[in-house]
Formats: structure tokens, C-alpha cells, sequence
């Protein structure tokens, strides 16, 4: 039987099964006492290991779409396939187990503790309890949740963005091959959906799991789509494509009216810090001696150093000059970090942060927020440069092909004209 993958989760090696491919056929769903179809005759393919957005208007029907492939919603006709099989009529609890469900404000039970909430799918399937244990605190690391400050406390002890990491290990812990999310980071702040989207393309990288995720948020889409379905009213598909082709040469007005102003610069969420060079800086710990930290800014070597928190996290850019005001102590001295980005972080949320922070650069942090490296305004700027200038080639050579064609066109007339 293929439906093996779902199954397997819960080695001590970590979560094993990857994603496997949807095919959508001729999916149609009509509410009853509604007129028309919600969704209208949809046919998809998403690969394996893909992370597909549903993007479009508010009631397009990418909710009742995404809802369909766990079949929370019935199809009214059609069939849906994964992997090899067509679950269309399968018992819904059996696919539950292929197919994990992120949602907006996490879902979570508030009568459950984070651990009960975690374990819920696993329960059902049967998993023994010793195997269940360990899939839970695999699950919080997994999220960048400790396991034993999260296991025992209840969702209204978290934030909206731990609820969220919370809701998307639940997802994940029957070790599906598919992940459905519907508009999952819709209502935390911007700076929580910046982090928790990171969190996403990080998990992706290590899990390869085929993913559909609907949001209204093109930027949300640019940032973490392989590809994205933009769609109009019944869930007709108006483009299926890459983010960079979609940017590029939008399929027709209402694409272009979705993708918004400002195209090259939203191209700026195509690139990742990983990409763009990440450097080492001077580093000295919080508790590190006054004397030690002197010497290392005076050894002429650098005139900066960032001070680490004792988890290596950053904490304070201290100069040179900075030293006069530390008077014995560091406890007044140098800039506090306001803000660091993760190697998944976009070029835009990198801009952002070194455009807001005084220092000019920006800390690289690591799945518990420990430093890595720093990415400065030099390296993003020089990067930028080289996104707008193959964007200025491409728009030359988009206007030599036109120029092309309309002489070609012209030509015939103007010698009938000459005749
Ligand atoms: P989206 O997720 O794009 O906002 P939905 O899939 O939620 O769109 O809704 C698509 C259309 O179906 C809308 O016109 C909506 O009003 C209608 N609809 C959604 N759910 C129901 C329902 N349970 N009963 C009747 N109509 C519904």
C-alpha cells in the first residue's frame, strides 16, 4: 500500500517522511442554498516536497480549496489524489494522518496543555505512549520551543507567535507528508509573521514536506511560495507559477492588479541573507572581563565589538569611544541590538532592520537566537544594485523584442504605403 509515510514518525533519528505530490481533478464544491459554485472545476498538480500559496481576493475560495484536500470540506464533485492514492472517499481520520492542519490563531485546545495538544493526532492514530513522548519534545525543538519550559503549560500561557509555532508542530507531528495552512500567521504582529515565516522556510529546507499554504498577502506569497496559484472568483487559476515569473511577466491585468506597485523592490523578498554573504565580527561575551574587552577594541584590529547575552545571543554594539561611559562596568555602555534577522530572512527584512538600527549592519542568528555572523548595509546595498541593474537588462531587452515586432509589423504597411 503507498500510505506508508504517514505513519513513520517518531524515530529517535528525527522526522522522516517527505512530501508527497496532490493531484486536484475537476474539484468543484457548490454550498447548498448558493447559486453559484464556490469552486469551480479546479485541476492542480503540486510536486512533492513543493510549498505551493493559494493566493487571490477575499472569497475567491482558496479556504474552501485548501479545505477540500482533507476533505474538512466535501467536495461536491471531483477527485483528489495523494501520492498514489485517491483519498477522495477515504476515511477522514485516516487522512488526518497524511494530511497535518495549521490555522490562523494556532487552533489550539485551551483545555490542553501544549504537550496534550501536540500528542493529539498520534493519539488517534494509536502511536504508543513512550513514542508519543518523544515525537512531542522532538516537535518542540523541532518549532525552537524548549520542551521542558513549554511541555506543561496551557496556550493562554503563550504568545501569539509561540501559540503559532505551537499549532504548526501539532501539524506536523504525526509526521505527515502534507501540510495544509490556511492563513497561518494572519493575526500576529508584523514582526512575529517576519520570524514565524523564517521559522517555515527554515523547517521546509530540513523537512521537504509538500506544502499548501493560502494567504491574501502577495509578499507573504513572494516570500515563501515555490510556486503560487494566484486565483480569481471560483478558484479559477489566473497563474500557476514561479514568484520570480509572476514578478516578471504577470499572466494578464488581474495578475499584475495582485502583484501591486513596486515589483523590483518586491523582488527583494526573493533573495536570503544566506545568499548574500554573511560575515564574522569581533565578538565578546556579557561577562567577559572590561579589561579583556578593552584590550580586543584597542589591539587596533576592529573599533566594534558585539557583545553576546550568555546563550551567545546578541546584546550590546559597543565602540571604541564607549569605553569613556563604561566606567568599570558595561551596564551603561554601547547600543542595545534592536533587531536581527535569520539566514532565512529576506533581503527586504535584512534592508529593514540595518535601515532602523544606528549600527548599519545587522546580527545573522541561528534557531535559538545565537549569533552567527553580521550582514552590513555595504553587502545589501551591492546586492540590491545587482537585482535592480538585471532588472533594468531585462526591461531593455523586454523593449528591444517589442521594438522588434512592431517594426516587423510596420514594415509590410509602410511599403504598401511607398507602392
Ligand atoms: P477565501 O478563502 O478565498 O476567502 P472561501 O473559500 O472562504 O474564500 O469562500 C468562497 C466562497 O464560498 C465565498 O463566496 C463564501 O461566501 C462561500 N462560502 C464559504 N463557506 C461557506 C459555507 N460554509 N456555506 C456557504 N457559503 C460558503
Amino acid at each position: 500500500m503507498p500510505e506508508t509515510s504517514g505513519t513513520n514518525g517518531g524515530k529517535a533519528a528525527g522526522p522522516t517522511a517527505s512530501g508527497a505530490r496532490i493531484q486536484l481533478e475537476n474539484l468543484t464544491k457548490i454550498y447548498p442554498g448558493n447559486p453559484g459554485p464556490a469552486v469551480d472545476n479546479v485541476n492542480m498538480e503540486i510536486k512533492a516536497g513543493e510549498l505551493v500559496i493559494f493566493v487571490g481576493p477575499s472569497g475567491c475560495g482558496k479556504s474552501t480549496t485548501l479545505k477540500m484536500i482533507n476533505r474538512l470540506i466535501e467536495p461536491t464533485s471531483g477527485r483528489i489524489r495523494i501520492g498514489d492514492e485517491d483519498v477522495t472517499d477515504i476515511d477522514p481520520v485516516k487522512l488526518r494522518r497524511k494530511v497535518g492542519y495549521a490555522i490562523q490563531q494556532s487552533g489550539l485546545f485551551p483545555h490542553m496543555t501544549v504537550a496534550q495538544n501536540i500528542a493529539l493526532v498520534p493519539k488517534m492514530t494509536g502511536w504508543p505512549k513512550a513514542k508519543i513522548n518523544s515525537r512531542v519534545e522532538e516537535m518542540l525543538d523541532l518549532v525552537g520551543l524548549d520542551p521542558a519550559e513549554f511541555h506543561g503549560r496551557y496556550p493562554r500561557q503563550l504568545s501569539g507567535g509561540q501559540q503559532q509555532r505551537v499549532g504548526v508542530a501539532r501539524a506536523l507531528a504525526a509526521d505527515p507528508p502534507v501540510l495544509l495552512m490556511d492563513e497561518p500567521f494572519g493575526a500576529v504582529d508584523p514582526i512575529t509573521r517576519d520570524h514565524l515565516q523564517d521559522e517555515l522556510i527554515r523547517l521546509q529546507h530540513e523537512l521537504h514536506k509538500t506544502i499548501c499554504f493560502v494567504t491574501h498577502d502577495f509578499d507573504e506569497a513572494i516570500k515563501l511560495g515555490d510556486r503560487i496559484a494566484v486565483l480569481r472568483e471560483h478558484s479559477h487559476i489566473a497563474q500557476f507559477d514561479t514568484p520570480e515569473a509572476i514578478l516578471t511577466n504577470p499572466a494578464d491585468d488581474f495578475v499584475s492588479g495582485f502583484v501591486g506597485a513596486g515589483a523590483a523592490l518586491k523582488r527583494l523578498n526573493l533573495t536570503r541573507v544566506r545568499d548574500v554573504g554573511i560575515v564574522d565580527f569581533p565578538t565578546a561575551g556579557i561577562d567577559d572581563s572590561l579589561e579583556s574587552i578593552t584590550e580586543l577594541l584597542r589591539s587596533g584590529s576592529t573599533n566594534e565589538v558585539l557583545l553576546l547575552d550568555p546563550n551567545r545571543r546578541p546584546y550590546k554594539w559597543l565602540r571604541r569611544g564607549d569605553l569613556a561611559r563604561a566606567k568599570g562596568t558595561l551596564a551603561q555602555a554601547g547600543t542595545p541590538v534592536h533587531d536581527t534577522v535569520t539566514r532565512d530572512a529576506t533581503l527586504r527584512d535584512a534592508l529593514e532592520a540595518v535601515l532602523t538600527d544606528s549600527a548599519g549592519r545587522v546580527a545573522v542568528t541561528g534557531r535559538r537566537g545565537e549569533y552567527i555572523g553580521v550582514v552590513d548595509m555595504e553587502t545589501l546595498m551591492s546586492n540590491v544594485h545587482q537585482l535592480l541593474e538585471a532588472d533594468r537588462l531585462d526591461a531593455v531587452e523586454h523593449r528591444n523584442q517589442l521594438d522588434e515586432r512592431s517594426t516587423g509589423r510596420t514594415q509590410p504597411a509602410q511599403e504598401g504605403l511607398d507602392a
